[in-house]
């Protein structure tokens, strides 16, 4: 993998990521594929949308159908019909998030299926290897997330993190993925910044900003995203986890953050919420009983070219599937757009007048809305 700036405007940074399936300009926004599918779209109908990179869940295809599976299927690409760049994660978000049904130690975590009981173990090195089988382009090194303001707890699991990256990168074997580590840390700026630089220390070819968005304020997310930026290396991409309404990943971007993931977008098209650069547009609201208008006019996206608010309306009501496919089209379509937009507004040196617009109109509507 190689990865070198373009332009920076400010703190904002465009990018190239180059990857065994192919190339990444950044800033980049990454659709989730939970179960190897991006829910409700095709492979096809994401490469019209300009989605360059998807993210799939390491935790949920580890149980099912089975890393080993998917590899002897020849693995993630060929299996999910995906020829284009790949990132998995490690995993343990959602171990953790398993609450009751795990125990973490030193040296690993050990977790009940939530599918079907059965006991696992999850340490540094089974995480590199189940990620090896299926084969990503980019693969995440196993690290603890904590909630992020129990200062005791989060200084736990930064020493955690740590022991567990120097693991993760001992254990890699295969040279064409490319394993970055993760910066945890909380809300606490000292511990963000021990954390970056001790990660910085080592041989990842790129770094991930954890544990945020986990229930932190806005103003708190924000402050540790224009800490770390002085804190992580210039010459190494950045990767914001799970972070990705139209709002956070534009001030994320200003905040110096390449890539980032969220299944948000598309949770909320299933949830008849569509994304707008004026804001949250509820698609079942009865006000839009008779509205010839698309979702939104300036959107060039299947959805916005074809359909009314009206008929989306209607489907949505009638619990139709088309629904959740036309609008997780347009709330893809919003993010790519906005990080194509984000990109020459760098690369053209008006990031600042970009930005302050889009703060402006957003800011503005969103209350009527929502
Ligand atoms: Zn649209």
């Amino acid at each position: 993998m190689d990865f070198r700036l373009a332009a920076t405007d400010g703190r904002a940074r465009a990018g190239v990521l180059r990857t065994p399936h192919g190339e990444l300009l950044t800033p980049l926004f990454a659709p989730v594929g939970t179960q190897a599918t991006v829910k409700a779209v095709t492979p096809e109908q994401l490469e019209s949308l300009g989605a360059t990179l998807l993210l799939a869940n390491t935790y949920h295809l580890y149980l099912r159908p089975g890393d080993e599976t998917i590899a002897r299927l020849g693995g993630l690409h060929q299996f999910m019909g995906w020829p284009r760049p790949l990132l998995t994660d490690s995993g343990g978000y959602q171990v953790f998030s398993l609450a009751d049904r795990r125990q973490i130690d030193a040296d690993g975590v050990t977790f009940r299926s939530h599918l079907d009981g059965s006991s696992h173990r999850l340490t540094p090195e089974r995480a590199v290897a189940i990620q090896e089988n299926l084969g990503a382009d980019i693969i995440m090194a196993l690290d603890e997330c904590p909630p992020p303001s129990d200062r005791a707890t989060v200084e736990t699991a930064v020493a955690r993190t740590h022991a567990w990256a120097e693991r993760c990168l001992k254990a890699q074997r295969r040279p064409d993925q490319a394993l970055f580590g993760i910066v945890q840390g909380g809300v606490f700026a000292d511990l963000r910044q021990q954390s970056a630089s001790f990660l910085a220390g080592l041989d990842f070819p790129g770094l991930a900003i954890g544990g945020l968005s986990v229930g932190e304020s806005k103003e708190e997310m924000y402050s540790v995203l224009d800490l770390l930026q002085e804190h992580l290396p210039a010459d190494r991409p950045r990767y914001l986890m799970g972070v990705g309404t139209l709002e956070d990943f534009v001030e994320a971007v200003v905040r110096g953050v390449d890539l980032m993931d969220c299944v948000l977008p598309t949770r909320m098209a299933r949830n008849h919420a569509a994304l707008t650069p004026l804001g949250r547009l509820n698609v079942r609201k009865a006000a839009y009983a008779e509205d010839g208008r698309p979702i939104d006019a300036d959107c060039a996206c299947y959805t916005c070219q074809t359909f009314s608010r009206a008929y989306l309306r209607h489907l949505a009501g009638a619990g139709e599937m088309l629904a959740a496919t036309l609008l997780s089209i347009h709330n893809l379509a919003a993010m790519m757009t906005m990080a194509r937009d984000l990109r020459l507004a760098i690369l053209d040196g008006r990031t600042q007048a970009f930005v302050a617009g889009f703060r402006g109109s957003f800011l503005k509507h969103r209350p009527l809305e929502v």
